[in-house]
């Protein structure tokens, strides 16, 4: 029976507008329980012996796998996530979990040469992590944070996305099911101000992994200071796409619209920003315009579809007050009529002072702006607090060199549009966030370094 006084949440199919199911929200006495339960699992997961460890996070990624379909179908319908992006999603939750199952083995410390004695460092865990997650990504999101955060020996309480949270209890369902012992992970669907404060606030949560908007963010590091709680922030971004005239310039058209559109322009790596030497400006709008009205958006459960709805019809407002009657559209896509929360891909040519082309718009909407030369482009790619990732589109190596070093962004990518890899660092520059998820050093993040000098000299 529910001991909650939080009233229940109903999860909306964003592509039908019908609800799908209905959450129990924990509360703030719920949260406290939640901690005390894994606080105490802390001191069992802690002492499993590294290769016991590293085969529970091997079957947990099994488990995953082999409901891979299943946890794919579950995002598609809770967060109109297309299926195809869907299936990676669940995936990549899969090969983060094998990843980091390597690390238990090989969370090697140092042992440093000194007078007297032998002087060695361990990484010690940090005892229970809270994992605070957006709507935007829920999968993959929750295993960046859960899946190296328990290879160190944490424990993790994580909260989902208000909007999302049906995956998130199913991965908690198949953990328990690989064989993780209760408490371990917890997942706890609640309110921001209510759930995610309390964990920010809670003095036996030594760390708090955020991935949200730079506003919340700001307020959770404000919070974690209190305690001097360790903190990781994923924010926002409003990231530049970077055409120069030598490249490629069929392939760069080509390929931008899927690197802002991509997730319905939801996506913290958007490439919101399309920044084209002015050469080749008209004709890179030429090349872009049939790929941008081919773009298909339609029912996310469809295998050809390339863009699913907004997550809500607030998100869905949001969006649009950035394309009012007035605004300089040079084209737009199609979407859907009827029910659910669409969006038809659109295209700006605004001045660099619009807040569309300011503001992380988090919808399928990208402005289009022209540069002189490369300092021009740096300047306009480094304009604003943000700093996540980009692009950029040049066959001089050279210049992928300077302007990769040049413009202030954690993840860029040269002639393609990749940003996120589990083995390589993700993480943003200036306020897109602080530290650094995936690849090797991810751990340094759930761990505290030790020092212990031994004498022998008595
Ligand atoms: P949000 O900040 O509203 O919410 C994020 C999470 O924080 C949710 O779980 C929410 O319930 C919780 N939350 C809200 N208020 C809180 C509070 N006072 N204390 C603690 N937790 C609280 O963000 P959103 O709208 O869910 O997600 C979209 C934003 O996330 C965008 O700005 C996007 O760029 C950003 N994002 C960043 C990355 C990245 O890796 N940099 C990745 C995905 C999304």
């Amino acid at each position: 029976m529910s001991t909650t006084t939080e009233p229940p949440y109903d999860v909306v199919d964003p592509a039908t507008e019908q609800v799908l199911a209905t959450v129990e929200m924990s509360g703030v006495a719920e949260t406290d329980a939640a901690v005390a339960v894994a606080v105490r699992a802390f001191e069992t997961w802690r002492s499993v012996a590294p290769a016991d460890r590293a085969r529970l996070l091997r079957r947990f990624a099994d488990q995953v796998d082999a409901h891979l379909e299943e946890l794919a179908q579950l995002e598609v319908a809770g967060a109109g996530h297309t299926i195809n992006n869907a299936r990676w999603e669940a995936g990549n939750v899969r090969d983060v979990l094998t990843y980091y199952s390597a690390a238990p083995e090989r969370l090697f410390g140092r042992q440093i040469p000194v007078a007297g004695g032998v002087d060695i460092t361990f990484k010690e865990p940090l005892g229970v992590v809270g994992v605070i997650v957006p709507w935007n990504f829920p999968m993959p999101i929750a295993g960046w944070g859960l899946a190296p955060a328990l290879a160190a020996g944490n424990t993790v309480v994580l909260k989902p996305a208000e909007y999302t949270p049906l995956t998130a209890l199913r991965l908690g369902e198949l953990a328990l099911d690989a064989g993780l012992p209760p408490g371990v992970l917890t997942i706890l669907p609640g309110r921001g101000a209510v759930v995610g404060e309390r964990l920010v606030q809670h003095p036996d949560v030594r760390k708090i992994v955020f991935t949200g908007s730079t506003g919340v963010g700001k307020g959770v590091m404000r919070g974690c200071a209190d305690q001097v709680k360790r903190v990781t922030l994923e924010l926002g971004g409003k990231s530049s796409n970077i055409i120069f005239d030598d490249c490629d310039l069929e392939q760069a058209a080509a390929s931008a619209p899927s690197a802002v559109f991509d997730n319905a322009g939801q996506d913290c790596c958007a490439r919101s920003r399309i920044l084209v030497q002015r050469n080749v400006y008209d004709r890179f709008l030429e090349l872009l315009e049939p790929v941008v009205k081919g773009f298909r958006v339609e029912d996310p459960r469809s295998e050809s579809a390339q863009m699913g709805p907004l997550i809500s019809r607030r998100q869905w407002q949001t969006v649009s007050s950035y394309v009012p009657d007035d605004a300089p559209v040079a084209f737009r896509g199609t979407a859907p009529q009827g029910p659910g929360f669409w969006f038809a891909p659109t295209v700006l040519t605004p001045d660099v002072g619009d807040r569309a082309f300011t503001d992380e718009i988090f919808g399928p909407v990208v402005s289009v702006v022209p540069f002189d030369d490369e300092a021009d482009a740096v300047r306009l790619a480094n304009s604003g607090p943000y700093g996540l990732s980009g692009s950029l589109w040049t066959r001089d190596i050279g210049r992928a060199l300077r302007v990769s070093r040049a413009v202030e962004a954690g993840n860029l990518s040269v002639n393609s549009h990749s940003s996120v890899r589990y083995s390589t660092p993700f993480g943003g520059f200036k306020q897109s966030g602080l530290g650094r998820e995936l690849g090797p050093d991810a751990l340094d993040s759930f761990t505290d370094v030790k020092n212990v000098f031994l004498s022998t000299e008595g």
